[in-house]
């Protein structure tokens, strides 16, 4: 009876100190509380600006919308009054990791061999350090960074990123381009393996299936097809094997197709998005409105793309949107434009759908809600629920998609990166530890 009583007496000191351990903290800590005055709140969604707004940040998350929101004793202020606030901004196609330098030492005609042997993993994610701060700054708090990362250099970017080493945006990550052999290289039968590690050549449904998983167990949480850079190209089958495999993970699936076959193989396939889409006909963007596959246009300025085809980008564009094709932002930026930083220059790829006519609205809608639909971040809206990711500048981007150039406040998962448009990211002093396991069995998950 004696030894009943002391076992019972243990297990509720056990209990008691589970209790101080794992749940109280939980109970006791504080929640941190802000207040932002937006002066002029941007209504991406509806195209409009809704004056004298409040927005209220719960421990990173949007809490509450409204003209008063019901702001705790203690809660810090933001003053916004005179600037207008709205979504931050989201790039779904990034190649953080890739950086032409001079437009002419590793410009091979597109093909990225020169970045691959001239510069290891280890450069590149220092550039993409670089880079996925100049992306935050211009107010960037999302990107799918898309493949050309070396063996990797996406993956270890999100981590530092996910785990406070270094500022940058949240990012998705394609790990390696899945393709048929080749990739986009045209390839020297001396030196086949030249190809590798940019692309992950998979060429039966064995390999493809194959070359998703391992990508995946990497550091994928989105997975890239080539789809047409050969003669030979991925069909349906092909990429509903693909498709089938990374769904099943509640990984997603883009498409870098130019053709309209490409094209139309990679969407009767079932990815999620065609990347580039350059030369889709009428009845392949109908079929991809039918079945919701955004298109991300990647569109060059005229100054890198010359005339012909920046225009032609430009049509396609008009016709994706009067056909009600979804549409995300994505830049594609890789070269270097001196004067700008990564940010600014990506801002700029946005004036291909000012050229197509395309309401100012729906162009910030692209880079804001639907490119966090096509990513599933949990962000591009200011609503309840979502993530605190905002962004600010003094003119209305409404009238003006200039505005985005002169983005003076940023605030990421509920922290501020640049206010009064200074930069601004300390040391942390508290790690958290970044991921290195893929979380088991189906990924789907809010991000
Ligand atoms: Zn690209």
């Amino acid at each position: 009876m004696k030894t009943l009583h002391r076992v019972f007496g243990y297990a509720i000191v056990a209990v008691a100190i589970a209790y101080i351990i794992f749940a109280a903290p939980h109970i006791v800590a504080a929640q941190s509380h802000t207040v932002i005055n937006a002066g002029h709140l941007v209504d991406v969604e509806n195209g409009r600006i809704l004056t004298g707004q409040q927005i209220l940040v719960t421990d990173g998350h949007i809490s509450e919308v409204g003209p008063r929101v019901a702001a705790p004793d203690g809660a810090q202020r933001i003053d916004l009054s005179d600037s207008y606030v709205m979504p931050g901004l989201i790039d779904a196609h990034t190649h953080l990791a890739l950086q032409e330098m001079d437009g002419s030492d590793i410009d091979d005609h597109g093909s990225y061999y020169y970045a691959s042997l001239i510069e290891d993993t280890s450069m590149r994610v220092a550039q993409g350090t670089m880079l996925a701060r100049a992306m935050l700054e211009a107010g960037f708090v999302w990107v799918r960074d898309t493949g050309n990362n070396g063996l990797y250099g996406d993956v270890t970017l999100r981590r530092a990123i996910e785990g406070g080493w270094i500022p940058g945006p949240n990012m998705v990550t394609a790990g390696r381009m899945i393709a048929p052999f080749g990739g986009q290289f045209q390839m020297n039968p001396e030196k086949p393996d030249l190809g590798e590690p940019e692309y992950f050549y998979a060429d039966s449904h064995t390999e493809i299936i194959r070359a998703v998983r391992e990508n995946v167990h990497y550091g994928a949480t989105f997975i890239k097809l080539i789809i047409d850079n050969q003669p030979y190209i991925y069909s349906v089958d092909d990429v509903r094997v693909a498709v089938e495999e990374a769904h099943d993970m509640g990984v997603k699936v883009m498409a870098h197709a130019a053709s309209d076959e490409g094209i139309r193989n990679a969407v009767l396939g079932g990815v999620d998005s065609i990347e580039h889409g350059f030369n889709p006909s009428d009845e392949t963007l109908e079929l991809m409105a039918d079945r919701g596959t955004y298109l991300v246009g990647t569109d060059f300025p005229a100054s890198r793309l010359g005339e012909t085809r920046y225009w032609s980008n430009v049509e396609r564009n008009k016709r994706a949107h009067a056909i009600g094709v979804p549409m995300a932002f994505g830049s594609d930026v890789v070269y270097y434009e001196e004067g700008k930083t990564r940010g600014e220059q990506t801002i700029g790829f946005l004036f291909s759908y000012v050229d197509a006519e395309l309401p100012n609205a729906h162009i910030l809608r692209m880079a804001t809600m639907h490119a966090a639909d096509l990513l599933g971040a949990n962000s591009g809206r200011l609503e309840a629920g979502r993530n605190a990711d905002i962004i600010a500048m003094p003119a209305n981007p409404l009238d003006d998609v200039s505005a985005l150039y002169g983005v003076s406040f940023v605030m990421k998962d509920g922290h501020v990166y640049k206010e009064g448009g200074q930069f601004r990211w300390d040391i942390p002093t508290k790690l958290n530890n970044p991921r290195r396991k893929q979380p088991r069995g189906n990924m789907l998950r809010q991000r």
